[in-house]
């Protein structure tokens, strides 16, 4: 292919454009079930200029790109198409503006949470932005264009929420802004335009490449206490989430089942529940300016799980001081960002999940159905729950470790989270960042001019089809 012999010597330079097999074999898959496929170059790209560059020479030549920066979406959906060119975005890392009267940052693909919130500490900037789970090096870009969920979500929503503004270059190369940005002079709202930011919000790079993200920070409160909840079974520990939640006192809100809570504070792996044992661990962050504001959020917490706590479904709460005095090694995954070794370190290196966004009506009977499923088919059900935007829906995720090694199990895996995804169908929760194989599980149930518009905007951007091509 000649494009990449013009990719190197005109706009990226050799050593940026590998076609070398170790490197091409590296770029070719993800930890998850999904199979690798080996892209035919690997691109490095600097700078927004590069990128246009890149994406003129693959329009005129029809080779497809695939942007990438962690690749940990965890859904398969970085994994490059045959032969294609894999554009890696980690080098465009510049922290481009925080401007704190107007409480955001603009940030490049290859920004990290780790990266941002060193960069806020170090200069004793008091905001903050939304942390996931995620390990420090994923992108904060990618994360808010693929919707994610982040600490702060039960308050202000999923990520593309805190979206602002975009840049992106089109798939033939042209610049665009959204936001504010595209005729204002700063970065600070998403209003008053047609939304147009939609464009590249979950569509996984299959319309443009965004190199700046203009996001929202907060503010961060200088008081912060989180408390453990142990509940007995799972409609419990929901609704006392649902009841928290509405309450609008709180910070973060979420649970993991016993099996993680068992992986988290002991590094225990795979093993049944003894039924006298929580089914899950219920856990809340107070943030608050004074200690008066702190005791009277704490208060109101402590009114709900007593309440629960009376009719024997729920354990008093243990503060998180106390916790790490029974679990020390818990204490670097109590702070954001972290890193979930347990889950990414392991002898068999496979890790999926099916995660999803659905109603708090259906939650419990979404998430007791996913549970069945897995132990039915011999997994642990290591599952994690949240709830979302004031409790206005719920995030339910089905999390699997697994031995990549090993093609039976690689098996089993594609068809639990095949039947896990139906299930959650059934009780209206979708996964989120959604796998190739998944969009074909939601084709038949979807609305026919929905699926019309979104391939007619999609061939209007991207007419030759090279943005990140699915299977
Ligand atoms: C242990 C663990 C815990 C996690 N916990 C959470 C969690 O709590 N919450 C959560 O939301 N996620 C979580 N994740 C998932 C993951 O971290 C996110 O999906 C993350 O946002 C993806 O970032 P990335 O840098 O890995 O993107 P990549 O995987 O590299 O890319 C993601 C997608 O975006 C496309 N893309 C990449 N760059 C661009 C660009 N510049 N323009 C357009 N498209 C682009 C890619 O082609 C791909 O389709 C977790 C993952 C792990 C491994």
């Amino acid at each position: 292919m000649t494009i990449h012999i013009t990719i190197s010597t005109s706009l990226l330079g050799a050593e940026n454009v590998l076609t070398d097999d170790p490197t091409l074999e590296k770029f070719s898959g993800d930890m998850t079930e999904n199979d690798p496929c080996k892209p035919g170059v690997v691109a490095f790209a600097s700078t927004v200029e590069q990128v246009q560059g890149v994406l003129r020479l693959a329009n005129k030549h029809k080779v497809p790109v695939t942007p990438r920066v962690a690749g940990s979406n965890l859904g398969g959906i970085s994994i490059p198409a045959p032969g294609g060119m894999l554009l890696d975005l980690t080098r465009m890392d510049r922290i481009v503006e925080v401007n704190i009267e107007d409480a955001y940052a603009v940030l490049e693909p290859g920004v990290g949470f780790g990266q941002l919130k060193k960069y806020l500490d170090d200069k004793g900037i008091a905001f903050t932005i939304s942390y996931p789970l995620s390990p420090p090096e994923v992108s904060i870009l990618c994360n808010c264009i693929l919707d994610g969920l982040g600490n702060l979500s039960l308050k202000h929503g999923s990520m593309a929420n805190w979206i602002n503004g975009l840049e992106v270059v089109l798939p033939n190369g042209d610049l665009m802004r959204t936001g504010s940005m595209a005729a204002g002079k700063t970065w600070c709202s998403r209003p008053p335009f047609p939304d147009l930011t939609g464009l590249f919000v979950n569509w996984q790079g299959t319309t443009g490449i965004v190199t700046k993200l203009a996001v929202q920070l907060w503010p961060k409160r200088p008081l912060r206490k989180r408390f453990f909840t142990p509940a007995y079974d799972l409609a419990s520990g929901i609704s006392l989430m649902t009841e928290l939640a509405r309450t609008g006192c709180f910070d973060d809100i979420g649970c993991v089942f016993w099996s993680l809570g068992k992986l988290m504070f002991a590094g225990v792996r795979h093993f049944q529940r003894d039924p006298n044992e929580p089914e899950l661990y219920v856990y809340v962050d107070i943030c608050a300016n004074t200690t008066l504001e702190l005791s009277a959020k704490q208060a109101q917490m402590l009114n709900l799980v007593e309440e629960a706590a009376e009719r024997g479904v729920v354990e008093e709460p243990i503060e998180l001081d106390v916790f790490l005095k029974l679990a020390p090694d818990f204490a670097k995954m109590a702070e954001f960002p972290t890193r979930l070794d347990f889950l990414l370190d392991h002898p068999g290196g496979g890790l999926t999940w099916v995660g999803t966004y659905g109603p708090c009506s259906n939650w419990a009977k979404a998430a007791e159905s996913g549970k069945k499923i897995m132990t039915d088919l011999g997994f642990t059900p290591y599952i994690v729950m949240r709830p979302m935007n004031g409790a206005h829906f719920a995030v339910l995720r089905f999390i699997t470790i697994f031995d990549r090694k090993n093609p039976a199990e690689v098996q089993k895996v594609r068809e639990m989270n095949r039947r896990l995804c139906l299930d959650a169908l059934e009780h209206g929760f979708l996964a989120y960042k959604t796998p190739a194989w998944a969009v074909k599980l939601f084709e038949p149930h979807m609305d026919p001019n929905f699926l019309a518009v979104a391939c007619k905007v999609r061939t209007l951007l991207d007419p030759n089809g090279i943005m990140n091509p699915r299977p």
